[in-house]
């Protein structure tokens, strides 16, 4: 093709090539759009228009004000892990792919926080600043491959968001391409508490319907201290969720609480991350507080007098080496159950439906939830 400019049948393709700069930046053939007719909700699939892969916010900004000027549907996508469908093209939208978008721009480890692009892995940012004693805490299950942007987008949480809030919680500020391709900055320089509206707390959350996030200013965490992890084992579901709610009422907020029936306990033995799980129990807790090493002690005492009011069958608190880094590495979806849930066992208004629907495809089910702050 040297020399020569490339012929496209559909002008709006060339037209993409043309705002583009990166190598091969659009697809377009039916064997390339295949990839992308779903994300992680996968009963509905719809091949998009194209998918343009831009590498910067002004390319961002100039495929979203082609798309407005030339009434083309379009949406963002990050690692299309997404389980609400978010980033599926049900109208055959352009998809604008935050992929190419990935550095880590800046670390500001005296002001706590860092500057990512929207396509940038969660699990890197934690990885890019352990050395110095800092992570950051929204942990979906997915943070091995999920994008902060698609974090952003669907304020996303993890197991450790009872204590430490969920992605919300942890955003400073933002650089947003609103749907007419305008660039807009939210959150100035990370001041909390701007005069005017929760504008960041409108754009969490918003699945991409407000705008395309194209840079993000986070919180960065020192790690604490210490940290205990006791995983409590149970005859009953129901004694494994009152002892949720009765740890929570006598004052004590672990870092992370998370409960498994067997059939998820089983899943986690069968798979890459055995970690030695009692399989004839009905129920665990896995709990992990942290914060300094005096008085720690006495916590964990407490919460076990709670889960033996609450008839525990054996706890497991001596956890080293390699298990107990396994703990938290499911790599599958959870369950956030809100406070008011917590001793509803079934979690009976999503979970009856659920189990009807299950028992009648004869499917094995398994329950796994962890407990947020609200
Ligand atoms: C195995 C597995 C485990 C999971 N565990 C959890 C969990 O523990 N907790 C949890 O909360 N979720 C979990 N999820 C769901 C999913 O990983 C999260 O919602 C994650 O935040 C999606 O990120 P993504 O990069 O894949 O986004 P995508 O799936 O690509 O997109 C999700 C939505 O965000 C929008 N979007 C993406 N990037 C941007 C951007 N830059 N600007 C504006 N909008 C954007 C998309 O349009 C779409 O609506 C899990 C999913 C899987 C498959």
């Amino acid at each position: 093709m040297i020399g020569r400019k490339r012929k496209y049948e559909d002008p709006h393709i060339r037209s993409f090539h043309e705002l583009l700069s990166g190598h091969n930046p659009v697809l377009y053939k039916k064997e390339d759009l295949l990839a992308y007719d779903c994300d992680g909700f996968t009963i509905h699939k719809h091949l998009p228009k194209a998918v343009v892969f831009p590498e910067n916010t002004r390319e961002v900004a100039s495929i979203v004000r082609y798309c407005h000027d030339h009434n083309l549907p379009f949406l963002a996508r990050g690692a299309g892990t997404g389980l609400s469908g978010g980033a599926i093209p049900i109208n055959g939208e352009v998809i604008i792919s935050l992929v190419r978008m990935k550095r880590l721009l800046e670390v500001d480890l005296k002001n706590r926080r860092a500057i990512v692009e929207p396509g940038y892995v969660n699990l890197k940012l934690t990885q890019s600043i352990e050395d110095k004693g800092y992570y950051y805490a929204p942990d979906p299950s997915s943070q091995y491959c999920c994008t902060i942007g698609g974090n952003v987008a669907e304020n996303a949480g993890g197991a450790h968001c009872l204590k430490y809030g969920v992605t919300t919680n942890h955003i400073l500020g933002m650089e947003v391409v609103l749907p007419n391709g305008d660039i807009v900055e939210i959150g100035k320089a990370g001041i909390l508490d701007e005069p005017g509206y929760d504008l960041l707390g409108l754009m969490t959350g918003s699945e991409g319907t407000l705008g395309i996030v194209t840079k993000i200013t986070v919180r960065i965490l020192k790690h604490p201290e210490a940290k205990q992890t006791v995983l409590a084992y149970f005859d009953k579901v129901s004694d494994a969720s009152h002892t949720v709610s009765d740890i929570i009422s006598e004052g004590i907020v672990p870092a992370a609480l998370e409960m498994m029936d067997r059939i998820a306990m089983e899943g986690v033995e069968a798979a890459a991350f055995p970690i030695g799980h009692l399989l004839d129990a009905e129920a665990v807790l896995l709990i992990e507080v942290d914060g300094i090493s005096a008085g720690m002690d006495q916590q964990i005492e407490r919460i076990l007098t709670v889960c033996r009011k609450h008839h525990v069958r054996e706890v497991k608190d001596e956890m080293v080496g390699e298990p107990k880094n396994r703990l938290w590495c499911h790599g599958c979806h959870l369950t956030r159950l809100p406070r008011t849930r917590w001793s509803d066992p079934a979690d009976k208004a999503s979970g009856r439906a659920f189990n009807d629907s299950k028992n009648q495809r004869n499917i094995r089910a398994t329950n796994r939830k962890y407990f947020s702050r609200r």
